[in-house]
């Protein structure tokens, strides 16, 4: 399977439009080497050529389709090779998108959860609008690791697990998470056998989490903050990233000490990084701290074959 990175950066994007932090401000000004990067969402095709999965529809895919050739065929007056999209939250930096796929011819493939889908059908009715437009052909996610095939996504198989996170704060149920608010994904092509694990948004690795990633040969996984008391320190927000339903990187307890305890051949990479986060300057300690470890930090267009 070919993976491509469309956007690596967390909602708000890398710079964000208001923000004037360090990396923001220094991005900008060329004096901190960061690149600039889209809100997260790849995009996963069983071959390089063939149609593909877009997994979470960023508020920036429009830039992100101009960017990649391989999402425009060209094979017909109006065409894609957006075969699906998945959504693994209804958070608005993975589902705003979906409003700018509204030219399509025919209905758009969907796929989400029970949860996701009411949140998307009432808080912030996206799929409502939609049935204005190209309207959504809804295709139901269980959370619970059964394997699942999408048309024309074969041979690839699928599998999700749900994670222990937050609905998005305009879900009907945001204290009162369910099964099926987050989820993470697996991701296996039967003929090498390898299979990606992917789950930008990750508040805590509990046993099954950690099981599916040990099965992945690749883990793409929370990238959004250094430290729980990031956005509190900036004086950004009073919320620690814990309270967001985020598993910062560093310290005891961490996404780094986590990955670390993995198999020595599994690929790690962060993804869905905050504007924040001091990992996006490629001079900070942080950056090499995590290189050091092993992990690659995503950017923007990277792409992964295996
Ligand atoms: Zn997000
Ligand atoms: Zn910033």
């Amino acid at each position: 399977m070919r993976i491509t990175i469309l956007g690596s950066a967390a909602g708000g994007g890398f710079p964000q439009w208001n923000c004037n932090c360090r990396n923001c401000a220094g991005q900008r000004a060329g004096t901190v080497r960061a690149k600039a990067r889209t809100q997260s969402s790849i995009f996963i095709q069983p071959d390089a050529g063939a149609d593909g999965l877009l997994l979470n529809a960023s508020p920036d895919l429009l830039q992100q389709i101009k960017a990649t050739p391989a999402l425009q065929p060209g094979r017909a007056l109006r065409d894609t090779a957006i075969a699906a999209v998945l959504l693994i939250d209804g958070q608005i930096d993975h589902s705003t998108g979906l409003f700018m796929l509204r030219e399509r011819n025919g209905k758009l493939p969907l796929w989400c959860t029970d949860a996701v889908a009411q949140d998307l059908s009432t808080g912030n009715p996206i799929l409502r609008v939609l049935e204005h437009y190209c309207g959504v052909d809804r295709r139901r996610i269980q959370p619970d690791g059964t394997p699942f095939e999408i048309p024309g996504l074969a041979p690839l198989v699928f599998r999700a697990i749900a994670l222990s996170s937050k609905a998005a704060p305009y879900s009907p149920h945001r204290d009162a998470p369910e099964p099926g608010d987050n989820i993470g994904l697996l991701v296996t092509d039967p003929r090498s056998g390898k299979t990606l694990f992917y789950a930008p948004g990750l508040g805590e690795i509990d046993a099954q989490v950690f099981d599916a990633m040990h099965q992945a040969d690749a883990v793409m996984v929370d990238g959004t903050f250094w430290t729980d008391d990031e956005m509190q320190r900036l004086g950004l927000s009073r919320k620690t990233a814990h309270d967001i339903g985020h598993l910062a990187q560093s310290g005891p307890g961490g996404m780094v000490e986590w990955l670390d305890k993995l198999p020595a051949s599994t690929r790690r990479l962060l993804i869905h990084i905050n504007n924040t986060n001091p990992i996006l300057d490629e001079d900070s300690a942080e950056r090499a701290e995590v290189e050091r470890a092993g992990i690659t930090v995503c950017e923007d267009g990277m792409t992964l074959d295996f």
